[in-house]
């Protein structure tokens, strides 16, 4: 029997990785509690709810909204106990087998492990750094998509050259009127295939092309056009259009892995540095998803998945070594037997 207030394991961080984790660690019997900083669990993939996801194993191609109400609701399947609007400040040890993980609050949780599943940590997509960009963000500038109806029959521009800007470039190019890509460089960040998909299609790709400025309507409110530069012949000219959308990548605050105060390794004093059985410096304290660091670590939803089972099996066998030791496969779960899926 445990005390009630020392959990198994607490997991910060409700995205994909934590409400995996959480599922997870339910399976293998332990209680677990889950602290999300935001009023509602999903981490990223409030991002792009209307983005389609093809590459989760066994998941036909769905939309981000849809993955991320499967893993919340599979995340739900052993009662954990969930704090929302809570942000984690520190994480105190206490001994081995006992931590405090603290909230801004001032709460306190104790537990006998401890999950970082913080991701990107407390986000927000990067802005324009355009004069006055930030008025036009109620109007045509958008940082991310909610609803690709909106975009229908619209002229479009869209500025990045990573995965996100050309998913959402192949994801608009057969609904818009006109569909532009503009990149500073040549070189795009992005899985072969969605970059084949959009050189294949009508898309107009703009290489070696910067903002220059927003050029406003006659109401002030809008932009009407953005003047361009390409950097290699020094040519400026005008794209006229309907909707910009920005997805040059994201900032973040900084979290509370980054104080002096935790023990813990840094790479780039931002990612947790660990081992792919999601170890980090500090014993019993684990990181998993897009926050830890090892060779090899696949910053993907499919990558936290197996971040969170390493760790969570990790738990079981030290922290927790009276307990089951090995892994243990779904379709043999007695507590999931009882459980309906339909
Ligand atoms: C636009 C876009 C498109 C993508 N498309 C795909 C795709 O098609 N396929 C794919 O596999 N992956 C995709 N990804 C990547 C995928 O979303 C990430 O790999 C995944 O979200 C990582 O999950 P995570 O749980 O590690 O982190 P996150 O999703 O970042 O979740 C971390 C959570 O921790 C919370 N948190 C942070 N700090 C604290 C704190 N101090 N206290 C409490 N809570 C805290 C955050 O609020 C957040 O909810 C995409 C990402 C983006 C941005």
């Amino acid at each position: 029997m445990h005390d009630s207030n020392v959990t198994d394991c607490t997991i910060i961080g409700g995205g994909p990785a934590g409400l995996y984790a959480s599922f997870y660690a339910g399976m293998r019997d332990m209680s677990v509690r889950l602290i999300e900083i935001k009023a509602s669990l999903g981490g990223k993939l409030h991002f792009y709810p209307e983005k389609k996801i093809w590459d989760i194993g066994g998941m036909p191609p769905t939309h981000g909204l849809n993955v991320m109400e499967q893993l919340i609701d599979q995340s739900s399947t052993f009662e954990p106990e969930i704090i929302l609007n809570t942000r984690i400040v520190n994480i105190e040890k206490i001994n081995d087998q006992l931590f405090k993980v603290i909230s801004e609050d001032g709460g306190s949780y104790f537990s006998r492990s401890v999950i970082i599943a913080t991701g990107g940590g407390i986000v927000y997509p990067r802005k324009l750094k355009t004069d006055k960009a930030h008025q036009y963000e109620k109007t045509n500038l958008h940082y991310t998509i909610y609803r690709l109806n909106d975009f229908k029959d619209k002229k479009v521009v869209i500025v990045g050259g990573g995965n996100s800007a050309i998913d959402w470039a192949n994801e608009l190019k057969d609904t818009t009127a006109e569909l532009h890509l503009i990149h500073r460089s040549d070189t795009f960040r992005a899985h072969e295939s969605q970059l084949r998909k959009l050189k294949e299609s009508n898309v107009h790709i703009h290489a070696y092309t910067s903002i220059e400025k927003l050029v406003p309507g006659a109401s002030n409110n809008r932009i009407q056009a953005i003047e361009v530069k390409n950097t290699q012949s020094e040519t400026s000219y005008q794209l006229s259009l309907d909707d910009l959308i920005v997805n040059i990548g994201f900032d973040s605050e900084p979290n509370f892995h980054q104080t002096d105060g935790l023990d813990l390794s840094l790479k780039d004093n931002y990612y947790i540095e660990g081992t792919s059985l999601a170890h980090t410096s500090l014993k019993g304290v684990y990181a998993i998803g897009d926050i830890i660091n090892y060779e090899g670590k696949v910053r993907l939803i499919a990558g936290a998945f197996h971040d969170a089972v390493n760790a969570v099996n990790q738990i079981k066998e030290s922290v927790l070594p009276s307990e089951t030791p090995q892994t243990i496969m779904s379709s043999f779960h007695e507590g999931l037997q009882n459980k309906s899926t339909d």
